[in-house]
């Protein structure tokens, strides 16, 4: 079935930035190229898919948390239904951004490029959560501004550096003390607080659960899984 008036006059007046490739924060290099808009349109597979796409951005320090609760949302999501996919710290660094490093240029540009693979997630109608230190605010933000207008949901996840520190599930902090981590953030390279996130949840005083159950909350409530 095609798609109704209702539903092509929605698309033309709530075009995602994905319809519009001139927005995006540096022109392509190439200049003989064409954006292929598709006749399947980002509401036809959020119809279908009974979600709205969207990405919910985690950022906090090494050890506060993202994963662990990215990846319970994940298993409620899965639970309810729901089609999701995470996106997490070092396995991108294996494949898709092996070639950058920790360097502001490098954090800049990993981030960049992650929130360009999130924003096509969330444009297939996938719930996408992803789990990055993404310690600079201006990177956060610049993925914010690439996303389709409430589809990009900041996630403060917030333990005191010390919390993390004792938490140190992979030893970095230990390695960071003793100077062999250089620009580790949180020690010898800044992480930038989230100014007005959406969600700030505080894994120090709240369980995995819980803080699991807060995201799924804040989806529902925004109509998420509510597709006419
Ligand atoms: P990050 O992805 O932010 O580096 P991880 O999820 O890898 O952090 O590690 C967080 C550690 O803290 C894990 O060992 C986890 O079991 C523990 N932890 C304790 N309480 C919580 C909580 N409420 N939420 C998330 N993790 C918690």
């Amino acid at each position: 079935m095609g798609p109704t008036l209702r539903s092509l006059h929605f698309f033309y007046n709530h075009r995602s930035s994905l319809t519009e490739p001139e927005d995006t924060m540096t022109p392509p290099k190439s200049k003989n190229i064409t954006w292929h808009g598709g006749v399947v349109t980002r509401q036809d597979r959020e119809r279908a898919a009974g979600q709205k796409g969207c990405v919910v951005w985690f950022t906090g320090l090494s050890g506060s948390g993202k994963s662990t609760v990215a990846r319970r949302f994940e298993q409620l999501l899965l639970e309810r239904g729901r089609v999701s996919y995470v996106l997490d710290g070092d396995n991108i660094r294996f494949g898709l951004n092996k070639d950058l490093g920790f360097s502001p240029e490098d954090r800049n540009e990993n981030i960049r490029r992650i929130g360009e693979v999130a924003k096509l997630f969330a444009d297939a109608a996938i719930i996408t959560t992803t789990a990055f230190i993404s310690p600079y605010r201006t990177d956060r933000d610049n993925v914010r501004v690439i996303m389709p207008e409430g589809t990009f949901i900041e996630v403060y996840i917030n333990a005191p550096l010390d919390v993390c520190e004792s938490r140190d599930p992979k030893g970095l902090y230990k390695k960071a003390r003793a100077g062999l981590i250089p620009e580790f953030t949180g020690i010898s390279a800044p992480y930038e607080e989230p100014m007005s996130p959406e969600l700030e949840l505080r894994t120090d005083l709240y369980d995995v659960d819980a803080c699991a159950e807060q995201v799924l909350s804040y989806l529902d409530k925004r109509g998420f899984f509510n597709v006419a």
